[in-house]
């Protein structure tokens, strides 16, 4: 009898983001990703969400490492908050390292992971796994599909993947490889990305995307061309930088990390220009907008972005005018196109000519789609499949996909958060939930866990506050002087004034009833019910009502 091997997974099944599996065996545990899940509407002020890292808490010192498979914040993002408190050996890619690294130092957590460097093809023991790295096309650079062979036999961890047999730096995803694992030494799971796998087809390699860029520039000679994409997407700026280049322009950054990711490219050899084509964006004023090309972050109309600052006329680096063709090489991620579409209008009414996805295929996606997803079930043949990587709705059609390609639907399994599934010389099996699977909002310098906090601030960003203010003397139970209203957000300056006497007028009435009679459940829930109704009644809101009792 073989040990068994549990995966556990800790996000990223039932969203797409805050991606992280622990998987044990012999007493160690190796991590698979630990990425952040950026909020939604339903979380405001949270600035990302966590895996469930607290199922690590009593297995700190048997963590052997983690191995990130490419370098997106889903995947990357919350290891500067897991080093804080657990510490491990991180093991990844250089350019994926390097974006850990800034990372790690933002959060001055460096000293808390030895970063160890993997390579295509590489081999590498991570505690007692044995784990291979496979080259796979991505929108990002150097991703990898891990093998990692457990006393169950391999498991085969897709990543973030699609299909490109035409990729911008000829690094082709190894299916060779994957074949001749499945064929020697078979393949008893696989763990593979569910994002796209409700939609027919296959992706469009990143190499189209070149010559319809190349076809902008010809078609804007004498204008400045200025193009976001994410700052991470090197093989989209690199063809930026080819078509720019070819058509005599110079190359500027704007944007943190979109000069911070250009440069650690350039350093590793991954994007490839020329010395005298790149310019610092201070310097872009000295050339005539024709020859000149600049690179932005802020793809998704981020409100503090590089380019969302452009567009208001806020940035300290450029002015966007007539002269400029903006071009959004990116398509908004759900729950962005409010934003994108507004700093799209503001772009056009500084006059810019904007090119964006929805007119011109400016754009492809990083992840395959079904007729990819069923190329890689085919070459790998596993014994047992979880879809990962997806919102259910991913998940469950990527399961179907399976049962459609033949598997038989008890080594098709579907797991969520917070689940374990087990795979033992009987099979593989889900032991269901095994920790809760919560999200952990980061707040600041705080992890909360409690989803109160987010309806709380729902009311105050909906409807606003109005706190009654009430000042009693202790021993002879009367007001020492009139309630007060004081609000924040619930009406205009015109009528608040008025609104918030009329308010304490009555709160005075109903709190003077009360101290004579003694009668009531409270004065604190008199406070509020007396304010909830008279704001109600009179303006039809309802803010939150904060009673505050002062006894002197
Ligand atoms: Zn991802
Ligand atoms: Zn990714």
């Amino acid at each position: 009898m073989a040990d068994p091997v549990q995966i556990t997974f800790l996000g990223g099944l039932g969203d797409i983001g805050r991606n992280c599996a622990a998987i044990e065996s012999g007493g160690e545990v190796l991590l698979l990703d630990c990425g952040v899940l950026f909020p939604d509407e339903d979380m405001p002020g949270a600035e990302f969400v966590l895996p469930d890292l607290e199922y690590l808490r009593d297995k700190a010192d048997r963590i052997v490492g983690c191995i990130c498979t490419h370098g997106h914040e889903d995947h990357i993002g919350a290891l500067p908050r897991a080093l804080e408190w657990l510490s491990f050996p991180v093991y990844a890619s250089p350019f994926t390292l390097g974006l850990i690294r800034n990372r790690l130092e933002e959060r001055e957590v460096s000293d808390r992971a030895t970063l160890v460097p993997i390579g295509d093809h590489d081999r590498v023991r991570i505690g007692s796994f044995d784990c291979e790295f496979i080259p796979v096309t991505h929108s990002v650079p150097s991703g990898l599909i891990s093998a990692i062979r457990t006393p169950q036999g391999v498991i085969l961890h897709s990543s973030d993947f699609k299909l490109d047999l035409n990729p911008v730096d000829g690094r082709r995803t190894d299916l060779a490889r994957i074949g001749a694992i499945a064929h020697d030494e078979g393949i008893r799971l696989l763990l593979c990305d569910s994002t796209n796998s409700e939609i027919p087809g296959s992706s469009r390699s990143e190499t189209e995307i070149g010559e319809v860029l190349r076809g902008v520039f010809a078609a804007h000679p004498d204008r400045r061309l200025v193009v976001a994409a994410f700052s991470s997407h090197i093989h989209r700026i690199q063809q930026v930088a080819d078509a720019a280049v070819e058509s005599g322009r110079k190359v500027a950054t704007l944007g943190l990390s979109m000069k911070r990711n250009f440069a650690l490219a350039r350093e590793l050899g991954l994007l490839r220009l020329p010395d005298h084509a790149v310019i610092d964006v201070a310097e872009s004023e000295h050339y005539p907008p024709g020859q000149l090309c600049v690179v932005s972050t802020g793809s998704q109309g981020e409100t503090r972005s590089a380019l969302a600052m452009a567009a208001t006329g806020d940035s300290r680096w450029i002015d966007i005018g007539p002269d400029d063709t903006v071009v959004l090489s990116s398509s908004p991620i759900p729950g962005n196109e409010v934003r994108v579409s507004r700093m799209i209008n503001n772009l056009i009414c500084r006059g810019a000519k904007v090119v964006h996805s929805g007119q011109l295929e400016v754009h492809t996606t990083g992840h395959g789609k079904q007729d990819e997803l069923r190329t890689l079930h085919t070459v790998a043949d596993p014994e047992y499949f979880v879809p990962v990587h997806g919102e259910v709705r991913h998940l469950a059609a990527h399961a179907e996909l399976a049962l459609n390609m033949g598997m038989a639907s008890d080594r098709v399994i579907l797991a969520r958060d917070g689940e374990q599934v087990e795979l033992s010389d009987r099979g593989l099996a889900n032991r269901g939930q095994v920790t809760s699977g919560d999200y952990y909002y980061v707040n600041g310098q705080l992890i909360e866990r409690d989803r109160e906090l987010f309806s709380e601030r729902f009311i105050l960003g909906g409807q606003g506050v109005v706190n009654v203010v009430v000042v009693l003397s202790r021993g002879e139970s009367r007001l020492l002087a009139r309630p007060r209203l004081e609000s924040k957000g619930w009406v205009g300056p015109d009528l608040v004034r008025e609104l918030e006497q009329a308010g304490a007028d009555e709160v005075a009435a109903v709190v003077e009833e009360y101290l004579e009679s003694g009668e009531g459940d409270g004065l604190e829930r008199l406070v509020r019910r007396t304010a909830g109704q008279f704001v109600n009644h009179n303006t039809g809101r309802r803010p939150m009502i904060v009673p505050i009792i002062i006894e002197l």
